[in-house]
């Protein structure tokens, strides 16, 4: 599958391999790192083919006709090997870490060594994780292994310390904001997509592709009347429980870290939802700051439990229960 990656926006880190590998010293391990939708696995996978490829251009681009080019795109060249959790929401498991181990062990079959992919890496549980911490500490030779990771902190330590780290930021400006302009084709829209996708250019993209832009008008509205009590929060719940995502969650939670900036910071915070800023500024002013840090973290820890397993039911009535009983608590 040929992907457009590098994007304009992954020059910097994929100069910096191909320094690297022209130089001879392309680290075993590495931990590609940044927000989900900022375009990791593609980069990672460009990087496999170039890797793999016979005849790479100067900067490092595969050639896209030879052998190993061809199989490549075709799904089956057999020195790469990507593992990924069998459904969205599911584990890496044991037993996927040690088929990728043993494929890392073969000898490449066309010479250019082997590459493997775990995306994403902070899915392995710890079996898997131990089991992978072997390969780390003993790799074969001529193996490239990429870990791609949006939440860090959710991996071993272990792991972390035993890869080398490339940082993948958010993008609010610049060629990313260019891109998505003209993916969007309309550079207005293109501004707040990418604040409310967190600066993750390809996640902005699918945002826009399936209304969530406008699904998220209608959530903040609900929220806003469960806290003036126009609408009963139990209702509410059980209406977001038919189709919130935990992507539309991270989102609501986005409007809680924008309400503690603005207590924090005033009316000159930068915010993730600046579209809403006049109705997040008026939320506020009635709701105990404390109170917000404590509803932002219980929903943070929510969500990093369900790692998209949610009940999303249940999961709505405790966050919009506590967040009209915080107002009304500040009213009395
Ligand atoms: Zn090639």
């Amino acid at each position: 599958m040929k992907t457009a990656a590098p994007y304009a926006w992954q020059q910097a880190q994929w100069q910096a391999l191909q320094q690297r590998r022209s130089a001879a010293s392309l680290p075993h391990a590495l931990l590609l790192s940044g927000p989900a939708g900022v375009g990791k696995l593609d980069f990672a996978r460009r990087l496999a083919e170039s890797l793999l490829c016979e005849h790479p251009g100067r900067d490092g681009e595969p050639c896209g006709q030879c052998r190993s080019c061809r199989l490549f795109q075709a799904g089956n060249h057999p020195d790469f090997h990507l593992t990924q959790p069998p459904d969205a929401g599911k584990e890496i498991t044991v037993g996927a870490i040690r088929e990728l181990v043993a494929n890392q062990t073969l000898t490449p079959q066309y010479g250019r060594g082997r590459v493997a992919i775990i995306e994403p890496a902070e899915r392995m549980n710890a079996n898997a994780a131990n089991a992978l911490l072997k390969t780390l500490e003993e790799p074969s030779a001529g193996t490239v292994l990429l870990l791609l990771v949006s939440r860090p902190a959710m991996l071993l330590p272990t792991i972390r310390s035993r890869c080398q780290q490339l940082l993948f930021p958010p993008q609010h400006t610049g060629a990313a904001l260019d891109w998505l302009a003209t993916q969007l084709g309309d550079s207005g829209q293109a501004t707040l997509t990418l604040a409310i996708a967190g600066g993750a250019p390809l996640r902005a993209r699918a945002m826009a592709e399936e209304g969530a832009v406008e699904r998220r008008r209608t959530l903040f509205d609900d929220f806003v009347a469960t806290a003036e009590c126009r609408k009963d929060p139990v209702a509410v719940a059980a209406e977001w429980g038919q189709f919130v995502t935990t992507d539309m969650l991270w989102t609501v939670a986005g409007w809680y870290a924008d309400m503690v900036r603005l207590r924090i910071a005033g009316s000159s915070a930068q915010l993730s939802n600046p579209d809403l800023r006049e109705r997040l500024q008026a939320l506020t002013e009635h709701v105990d700051l404390a109170d917000l840090f404590q509803q932002l973290e219980r929903l943070h820890e929510t969500l990093r439990l369900m790692r998209g397993q949610l009940n999303s039911q249940l999961v709505c009535e405790e966050l919009l229960l506590g967040w009209s009983s915080s107002r009304r608590v500040e009213r009395q």
